[in-house]
């Protein structure tokens, strides 16, 4: 109900925004991408209140590095409290369960481009709300390996980018400037420690000129071990970034759901 209250909020601010033209480029939304439901006139995302509703948002308790929520209010949870990471903060709207996790694997796996373009709408509104993204940052998605994104035609991660674009005023790291070569090895489940060395070098910065000196904000649809935010951030930094934050929009909490979905540099086939 807060995220509720929180969209009724600003719609006063987004109506402007609406009328000001944008819907020469972006359409009012109609219909909710999930249930097909009617929208108002004053809908923000496509998706309607009661799919919203199903959103378990994190909420007050999260760690201050990875956004991970935590049973109690603390300062990092275990993970940021032993690992040094390379990026300043990730922060992650929901957590990856139930509703959310079949509309992400729809995302990815079905490909239901439209709700990737929704679902980061959500993303960049909540963004842009919590001022999660500092002002001086660029955006970049994570980039998908490159025979996997020739195989789907997409980058989930670049979706969510485009939806959340709508609301965060930021411009966009040249396309390109960090690629993810295909690589190599055996595709069998990994521990945290395990994968966060065997994603070492998974990230290539084509240009370093392009992120010299920059604050760069990475976007990817959900944060898992954070092994992948730290590769790119540790490339980047070396590459002459001047710092690195992250925004997700689902966090996992389970270790099943970790380790079932933690990015590994191997081909997987799906
Ligand atoms: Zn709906
Ligand atoms: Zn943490």
């Amino acid at each position: 109900m807060l995220f509720i209250k929180f969209l009724d909020s600003i719609a006063g601010h987004i109506q402007g925004v609406w009328q000001g033209g944008l819907e020469l480029v972006f359409p009012a939304p109609t219909i909710c991408l999930i249930c097909g439901g009617t929208l108002g006139t004053r809908a923000l995302v496509e998706l309607c209140q009661a799919c919203l509703g199903r959103l378990s948002l994190v909420k007050d308790n999260f760690c201050q590095r990875c956004g991970r929520p935590q049973p109690q209010a603390r300062n990092y949870c275990v993970d940021c409290g032993e690992l040094e990471h390379f990026f300043v903060k990730n922060r992650a709207v929901a957590i990856y369960d139930g509703a959310l996790k079949e509309q992400i694997r729809e995302v990815k796996y079905q490909y239901n481009r439209r709700l990737g373009l929704a679902l980061g709408q959500i993303l960049g509104l909540v963004a842009h709300r919590m001022a999660w993204v500092p002002r001086d940052a660029y955006l970049v998605a994570v980039p998908l390996h490159e025979t996997r994104l020739r195989r789907r035609g997409y980058n989930q991660a670049e979706l969510i980018l485009q939806g959340a674009m709508q609301y965060l005023n930021r411009p966009l790291l040249p396309p390109g400037s960090i690629t993810r070569p295909d690589a190599t090895g055996a595709s069998n489940r990994l521990g945290p420690r395990e994968r966060r060395a065997n994603l070492r070098g998974a990230f290539k910065v084509a240009r370093p000129a392009l992120v010299d000196g920059k604050v760069l904000c990475v976007v990817d649809d959900i944060y898992t071990t954070g092994a992948t935010l730290d590769e790119m951030a540790r490339v980047l930094l070396y590459a002459g970034a001047k710092e690195i934050h992250g925004i997700t929009l689902a966090i996992a909490i389970t270790d099943q759901d970790i380790l079932d979905i933690a990015p590994i540099t191997t081909l997987e086939t799906w």
